[in-house]
């Protein structure tokens, strides 16, 4: 049974790890590097250890530190959260040979499934319905009669790709050549493989996904759907489950075809099936993530499951502790991913040090971060600070419920998307759960209004509105009926007071 954790990872979820595993009795160890000493993670664990400089490759993803770090502190297992190392064969192989447990799936899983090719190919034989594309090495030669036979518009895509690199999208047979040398190079740059495959471009799609644990027996389940449609430059901004767009047929048929494809490759551990689902509610395989998901909350907030506990469970070599059936989705969860940068300046990352934090509480709030007043915030690192998530019984009293915890949380000292994500929960489309993966593109007007203007309204309706409570209740100012400041009537003050002050409540 497993007594201690090393988590190669850093932040909000190295934290969150670490919250399970302290539930569960089980000692951690935190590996940092040397610009995140100040980091949260590193205070919570039983144990760290400095393994080097903020380049990842001095720290979080140096394989031989890590199993180092780990032999040193005695764990019997390594948690590798996602990014960094988690879906890496390599590594998990090295922890396998070392005799520490990988709390994940086995290297061939995460071979057979990192690599889009071969993923696609697996599926394809499971017969699990894959977006229509070619199934090897994209070669200058065929670019034309691979993309004709496909038909336009499609997307090549890298092999290799995560966070959306080594995507480009061609409309037009003339923008072929130039988005192939394109997509190769940024897949050579960002992965070192520069392998090219095309896929049919489905319009309007909505990036759906179904959450799997698998246990080591040949036992696999699904714990239903996340809605992640809400992307800029195919990054997840928002979630929320249930998906407000599939009816239930579709949603339980999603989950059965997910668990048959983990079973054909023999899926242990916790992982997710990604689906891209156009309008008329076909659903095609996109990938597999081989490990825990920043937006794994949604799902544990709706099914009342701590997946952390679940995973180290199946490390243990247990059965899954559920059925099916016993799986049930109650209400609804949405997260909002809280970032350190500027929206009003093309999302430029914004490190530094925070001043102060006022977190949102009450009913229904859950908050996955790592920050507090005075953390500096590496220039290093994603500039995701942690995130916002919201349960109540409907996706109408969750949208209540985000849009008012949205309001009281304020972080001061570093820009935040704070009020960007305030525009996105109040956008229509967003509101009505009538959204695709171009809901950014199509709103991008009214979300980049500039929100400093908004909030400075805001403050000048709260002192309009308490002039308008010292008048209203006898104060002596009343008798002015002048402001002194800009000998504008006081009544003008006191209808823009009040219009406003319903606005900013
Ligand atoms: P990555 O692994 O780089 O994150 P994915 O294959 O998961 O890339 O795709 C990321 C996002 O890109 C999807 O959620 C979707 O918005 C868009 N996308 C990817 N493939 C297609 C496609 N064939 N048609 C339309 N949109 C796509």
């Amino acid at each position: 049974m497993i007594q201690k954790i090393l988590i190669a990872n850093r932040g909000e979820i190295a934290l969150r790890i670490m919250r399970s595993c302290k539930e569960m009795g089980i000692r951690t160890v935190a590996v940092y590097s040397d610009v995140d000493r100040t980091s949260r993670h590193v205070a919570y664990a039983d144990e760290a250890i400095c393994i080097g400089s903020a380049l990842a490759s001095e720290s979080y993803l140096n394989i031989e530190k890590i199993i180092n770090a780990s032999k040193q502190f005695n764990a019997d297992a390594i948690h590798p959260g996602y990014g960094f190392l988690s879906e890496n064969a390599h590594f998990a192989r090295r922890c396998k040979e070392e005799g520490i447990l990988f709390i994940g799936p086995d290297a061939e899983c995460i071979e057979s499934m990192g690599d889009k090719i071969s993923a696609r190919q697996n599926m394809i034989k499971a017969g699990v319905p894959v977006v229509p594309g070619t199934a090897e090495d994209l070669q200058p030669k065929d670019l034309i009669r691979l993309c004709r036979k496909i038909g336009l518009p499609v997307i090549i895509k890298a092999t290799a790709g995560g966070g959306g690199k080594g995507m480009r999208l061609v409309r037009d047979e003339k923008e072929l050549q130039e988005a192939y040398y394109s997509a190769k190079s940024e897949a050579k740059a960002s992965f070192g493989n520069d392998i090219v495959y095309i896929e049919k471009y489905i319009e309007s799609p909505h990036h759906i996904e179904i959450q799997l644990l698998g246990d080591t027996h040949g036992n696999v389940i699904h714990l239903f759907d996340r809605e992640c449609s809400v992307q800029r430059r195919h990054q997840k901004i928002v979630e929320e489950s249930p998906s407000p767009f599939i009816d239930e047929k579709t949603r339980l048929k999603m989950g059965q075809i997910a668990v048959k494809a983990a079973k054909a490759i023999g899926y242990a551990g916790a992982g997710t099936i990604e689906f891209l689902v156009d309008d008329k509610m076909n659903y095609y395989f996109l990938e597999m993530n081989a490990r825990l998901q920043v937006e794994h909350p949604v799902t544990e907030e709706v099914l009342g499951v701590d997946l952390v506990k679940e995973q180290i469970h199946i490390a243990n070599g247990k059965k899954l502790r559920f059925t099916q059936r016993e799986i049930l989705q109650r209400g609804h969860a949405i997260e909002c991913r809280i970032c350190a940068e500027d929206a009003q300046n093309n999302f430029t990352p914004s490190p530094g040090i925070i001043c102060h934090i006022q977190s949102p509480q009450g009913i229904g709030v859950r908050i996955d971060s790592h920050i507090y007043d005075g953390y500096e915030v590496p220039v290093h690192y994603d500039p995701m600070l942690g995130k916002l998530i919201v349960w109540a019984t409907t996706r109408e009293y969750a949208l209540e419920r985000m849009r008012r915890v949205l309001y009281e949380y304020k972080i001061t000292g570093i820009k935040t998307n704070i009020d960007y994500l305030r525009k996105i929960i109040d956008t229509r489309d967003f509101v009505k759960g009538n959204y695709t993966t171009h809901f950014i593109e199509e709103n991008s007007k009214k979300l980049q209004q500039d929100g400093k203007q908004i909030e400075e309204l805001e403050d000048i309706a709260v002192i309009a509105a308490y002039i308008d409570y010292l008048v209203n209740n006898n104060n002596p100012i009343e008798g002015e009926h002048q402001n002194q400041a800009d000998n504008r009537p006081i009544s003008r003050w006191r209808s823009f007071g009040k219009q406003k002050s319903i606005l900013r409540f």
